[in-house]
């Protein structure tokens, strides 16, 4: 199997070039013509000679993930089923918004952070995502945007798609230097934002990193308890190590962090979890702001979704509190599109088939 071109960012196939007596200009080319006029084959980059062509040719895919299922909602978000090299089956989705085209992307096949009510935990990881089976996923969509030919580009990223994205860090950072980069699709890095589990160490980590990157936090209960009855990670990595992490990237990059915040009837929707929560945040509210998400019920949880004045009340305890905060609009309810939905189904179906 050959690994994805879009997997190296710009030094590294400088580099590489080199190594192999080529000239240093060819990496612009090549690059240019795979995110600029983003042709599908090497034997279109017809300024790079032939010998450049045949070794990366020999030594590299350009199209490592075929597509399965492309399905279109009503409000124009778009769900795919990706199959890669080795068969397994990831999604990606685009979602329109008026201030542009975004996508989720995949890191991981599968999720162990097995948090309780998440449909891409309920199967285990069976392996990362490679850089370049990252990077694949906005250039699919980039191509079936250039297919309308409505000069669309996407404009923002959310890693918010199956796996946790700090348990395959090395990947996910030259993922996001390779998207960011001026010679390539230029995504800018404000219109990105990553979310995590609450990986404290990969926190800090990240707080260490020059990128100006979003960073979202999957918080869903202000206690231990609560939390850990939810998120098992929170035994490992407990508010107590979790907060501090949060307030050394707060200090360290003076970005403002979002809290996402699932809500589960009867679980952590009660106004007096609204009260812990703003007591929690408290001391960060000028930097941060929560996100109240609609929970998208999974075949097999027994999680319901919060009633909405419970959901109203919530969100009015938090402002009253001081607390920024809004009520996620979701898209694309009709096609599976919380992420990890229309996986998990495929996957189902799959076993089922062969048993
Ligand atoms: N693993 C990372 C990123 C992927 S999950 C993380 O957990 O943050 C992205 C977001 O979707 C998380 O906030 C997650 O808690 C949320 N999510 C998972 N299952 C959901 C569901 N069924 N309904 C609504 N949101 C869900
Ligand atoms: Fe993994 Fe995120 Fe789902 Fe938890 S919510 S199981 S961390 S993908």
């Amino acid at each position: 199997m050959k690994e994805s071109i879009y997997g190296l960012t710009f030094d590294q196939l400088t580099e590489w070039l080199l190594e192999r007596g080529h000239k240093k200009f060819r990496a612009s080319q090549v690059w240019d013509w795979l995110y600029k006029k983003r042709v599908k084959e090497f034997s279109q980059m017809n300024n790079v000679n032939k010998d450049c062509i045949k070794l990366l040719e020999e030594n590299f895919a350009i199209q490592t993930l075929t597509q399965e299922i492309k399905q279109e909602s009503s409000d124009g978000t778009i769900k795919f089923l990706f199959k890669l090299q080795d068969g397994n089956v990831i999604e990606t989705v685009l979602m329109r918004f008026h201030y542009g085209q975004s996508v989720c992307v995949t890191t991981q096949v599968g999720c162990n952070i097995g948090c309780s009510f998440c449909a891409s935990g309920l199967l285990k990881k069976s392996r990362d995502l490679t850089s370049g089976e990252i990077v694949e996923q906005i250039m699919n969509v980039q191509h079936a945007l250039d297919e309308k030919a409505n000069e669309e580009r996407v404009s923002h990223i959310v890693i918010m798609g199956i796996g946790e994205p700090f348990d395959n860090y090395d990947n996910m950072m030259d993922f996001l230097r390779i998207v960011n980069s001026q010679k390539g699709l230029c995504i800018g890095a404000r219109h990105i934002t990553v979310s995590t589990s609450g990986l404290a160490k990969q926190i800090y980590d990240f707080a260490n990193e020059d990128l100006q990157v979003n960073l979202a936090i999957s918080l869903h209960a202000p206690n231990d308890e609560l939390r850990t009855k939810i998120m098992k990670i929170n035994k490992a990595y407990p508010l107590g190590k979790l907060m501090p992490a949060i307030d050394y990237y707060l200090e360290k990059t003076n970005r403002r962090i979002t809290f996402e915040y699932i809500m589960l009837r009867d679980v952590n929707d009660h106004v007096e979890e609204a009260k812990q929560l703003a007591n929690l945040l408290a001391d960060k509210r000028h930097l941060s702001y929560v996100n109240l998400i609609p929970y998208n019920p999974v075949d097999d949880h027994s999680y319901q979704r919060s009633e909405k004045e419970s959901i109203l009340a919530f969100y009015d305890t938090l402002k009253k509190n001081g607390i920024n905060c809004v009520i996620r609009h979701e898209n694309g309810t009709d096609i599976d599109a919380a992420c990890g939905q229309l996986r998990s189904k495929q996957v189902k179906k799959l076993e089922n088939a062969g048993k």
